[in-house]
């Protein structure tokens, strides 16, 4: 606290995100990264675009990506943006959509991203509690509210909603605006961009940092109808001007036209997945059914926060969220098999 602050910076609860640490070499299971790497034609198309055009500013509106994502989910370049990852495009819509005084709905385990934009914003909210097994409570949505943020599939959970409980909610909410974060809904959901033709309430949020192995590049998109996007370019164009650079508009436009490099790599962490459920289960631990690039897992006889400790030692990271309701869960981030291994096999030299 420094007596030079303003009173907003004073009252701000910042977001922490998991650790990239640097002390030594871990199997990196702690922060939903992709395992592999971009495709190689999206490492020749920013390496093509690091050239001398770098002097000039990169397009404002983003015209070649939005035009190539457009096409990619057959709807129009009005109602696709880009932005510096989904968490600066969640911040925008927070602060397009939300009115202070009425309250924003979110489920009481979810990304914890949701209430530190609410205080940003100084907008009001009120957590849903999920259901005891974790599933989202769909009625719960539909009464009064100042807008809903849902993340679908779900994180920390990797619960996923389907499309119908997305259309009652979006259908109820007509007046205000529900966002669905889908940021994991590449690995076996299915996306609520096709509902944004019938909803114009509907923005849909989503990342390149997962399923297209880009967290480094920093880059996320919003779709929904042109009037909302509209608004998420006003506060753009009052924030920002670039806030993404050449090469990552390179990169990304490459990313959605390589779809065999993307239904591979999506295809190979799907299959971890489910291998890795099970022999979790055999030893043991409750494993909730995940569509995420991610397992939520518990053990009822070691408390998550000691296998935490002891996979830390053993050079794996994983994450473990010290809160109500959760607090004897651990996140664990789908590898690759070999990294899997490692952690299934540092496991068992817990449990046996
Ligand atoms: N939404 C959810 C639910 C996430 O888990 C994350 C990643 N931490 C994001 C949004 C943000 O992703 P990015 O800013 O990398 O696009």
């Amino acid at each position: 606290m420094s007596k030079y602050w303003s009173t907003a910076v004073k009252n701000l609860v910042p977001y922490v995100p998991g650790e990239q640490p640097k002390d030594k070499k871990y199997i990196k299971l702690n922060t939903n990264e992709s395992p592999y790497p971009p495709s190689p034609r999206v490492l020749e198309a920013i390496k093509n675009a690091a050239n001398s055009d770098l002097r000039l500013y990169p397009d404002p509106e983003f015209h070649e990506l939005r035009e190539t994502v457009a096409t990619y989910y057959g709807i129009s370049k009005e109602e696709v943006y880009a932005g510096n990852g989904s968490d600066e495009l969640l911040a925008f819509a927070f602060q397009a959509f939300f009115d202070p005084g009425k309250k924003i709905l979110f489920p009481d385990i979810t990304y914890s991203f949701y209430p530190v934009y609410c205080k940003l914003y100084n907008l009001d909210y009120e957590t849903v509690a999920l259901n005891e097994e974790f599933s989202v409570p769909i009625n719960e949505f539909l009464r009064e509210n100042g807008g809903i943020v849902i993340s679908n599939p779900n994180a920390p959970t990797a619960k996923y909603i389907s499309i119908d409980e997305i259309k009652t909610i979006v259908e109820y909410n007509k007046d205000r605006v529900v966002i669905i974060d889908e940021a994991y809904i590449d690995f076996g959901g299915d996306s609520a961009v096709k509902l944004i033709k019938d909803y114009k309430n509907l923005l849909v949020v989503q990342t390149m940092s997962k399923s297209r192995c880009l967290a480094g590049l920093r880059l996320g998109l919003v779709m929904g109808s042109s009037e909302l996007i509209d608004a998420i370019i006003r506060i753009k164009n009052s924030f920002n001007s670039y806030p993404v650079d050449r090469l990552a508009l390179a990169g990304a436009a490459e990313a959605i036209r390589d779809e065999e490099y993307f239904t591979e790599t999506v295809a190979k962490i799907v299959n971890t997945r489910e291998w890795v459920a099970l022999r979790l289960k055999e030893l043991g631990f409750e494993v909730l059914d995940s569509k995420a690039n991610f397992l939520f897992i518990s053990h009822s006889k070691i408390s998550a926060e000691a296998i935490f400790n002891h996979l830390r030692e053993n050079g794996i990271l994983v994450r473990f969220f010290k809160k109500p309701r959760i607090d004897n869960y651990l996140r664990v981030s789908v590898g690759t098999d070999s990294d899997m291994e490692a952690l299934v096999k540092a496991l068992e030299k817990l449990l046996w």
